[in-house]
């Protein structure tokens, strides 16, 4: 007989991974209809999700928000090469494989930078970002992941903004894994621009990524690209003028971010969902840790994202079964990204609650019993 197999309303899976995720019923619904891009109905949609997008960082009166086609990558690539100006030099706070990813971009681009490094389970340090800057005056602009999905580690914004808008250069966040969950205010955390995306904390589907840009800044980054797709500056004179995209738009990803928007919005905002997302978040780590596992994180560190425990010592546990006998029972796990430690990573972001993450966590004891897995309960980090 199979095992009791846990499935979304749908039928489908749930998605305990970074992203895509989960959605609700309603945003999947809101994508049965086919818009026409120059249509005023589809260009009233989209300038509604646009407008609701800098709220959520409290950057409404300071920052636009410029979509990007594509993953979220399209969008941090967009924002690294259309505000670095070709004279420019970027300082790249590095602890996982996006801070990698954007040097790559970079490298790609032919852009000057210069890498600080720490290992994947350690922030950036906001004094040693400060010597840095002293050291280079030629240094334009600071690079900071807010959520390392890597790891899942909590990075220090608001003391890397600090430090960065003290030493006169502008800030470029990747905050793809955090906007919408973790506090993030622009009044006080000064950026000159953040990317983020439809499929994460949002709980839209993907497709869409999207920059929120200073407003001067932006006017600025005229001519700084370094391809036609990506170019912000570009994109949004053409929003502006005409409210259309210069080229198709995934139209249903934009009407599914408007129905996740007001979902959003009906959960309480930020504070609403971050706070669903640190009881997943607990609850998932607690219950782990009585079935033996060990988070990589402390608990400082860890931001309510996503989780990566250590692989466990035990030779009967082999992840690819661990995984299969999982998806078997209807929950989805990502495989580890360290290079620090063999891992493996269980993501509470997404249409879940406490109802998904107990009938994870006994799908999980039954799995380890299945495998013949016995292994210690792990002491709370
Ligand atoms: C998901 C993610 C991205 C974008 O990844 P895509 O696969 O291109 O959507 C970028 N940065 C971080 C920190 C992420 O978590």
């Amino acid at each position: 007989m199979p095992p009791p197999r846990a499935l979304t309303e749908t039928g489908d899976p749930f998605l305990l991974t970074p992203g895509p995720l989960t959605t609700s019923r309603g945003v999947k619904a809101a994508m049965l209809h086919d818009w026409g891009s120059r249509d005023p109905g589809f260009i009233a949609l989209n300038r509604a999700v646009l407008a609701a997008l800098p709220a959520v960082v409290h950057a409404g009166t300071s920052h636009l928000a410029v979509p990007m086609q594509g993953s979220g990558t399209f969008a941090v690539e967009a924002m690294l090469t259309s505000f670095i100006p070709r004279a420019g030099k970027a300082l790249l706070l590095v602890n996982g494989a996006y801070g990698e990813r954007a040097r790559r971009i970079l490298e790609i681009a032919g852009r000057a930078h210069l890498v600080l490094a720490t290992a994947e389970d350690t922030p950036p340090d906001a004094g040693a970002l400060a010597a840095a800057l002293a050291a280079d005056p030629a240094i334009t602009h600071v690079f900071a992941v807010h959520c390392e999905t890597t790891s899942g580690i909590l990075n220090p914004l608001a003391e890397l903004a600090a430090v960065t808008a003290a030493a006169g250069r502008a800030l470029l966040v990747d905050a793809m894994s955090a906007f919408g969950a973790l506090p993030l205010d622009a009044r006080t955390t000064r950026f000159q621009a953040l990317a983020a995306s439809s499929n994460k904390c949002l709980e839209g589907v993907p497709g869409l990524g999207f920059v929120l840009c200073e407003r001067a800044a932006l006017a600025a980054a005229a001519g700084n690209a370094t391809t036609l797709s990506l170019d912000l500056a570009d994109q949004a004179r053409a929003l502006e003028a005409t409210g259309q995209y210069r080229f198709t738009p995934p139209t249903h990803v934009i009407a599914a971010l408007h129905q996740a928007l007001a979902e959003f919005a009906a959960e309480g905002g930020q504070e609403g969902r971050g706070a669903r997302y640190r009881a997943n978040c607990a609850r998932l780590i607690e219950g782990m840790g009585a079935l033996g596992f060990r988070p990589l994180l402390p608990a400082a560190l860890q931001a309510p994202i996503i989780v990566t425990f250590h692989m466990p010592a035990d030779p009967a546990f082999e992840f690819p079964r661990f995984y299969e006998a999982l998806a078997a029972r209807g929950f989805l796990i990502y495989p580890g990204k360290l290079t620090v430690a063999p891992s493996f990573r269980i993501g509470c972001i997404g249409r879940v609650g406490l109802a998904e993450m107990d009938a994870f966590l006994a799908a999980a004891a039954a799995v380890l019993g299945e495998l013949g897995v016995r292994l210690a309960p792990a002491r709370a980090a």
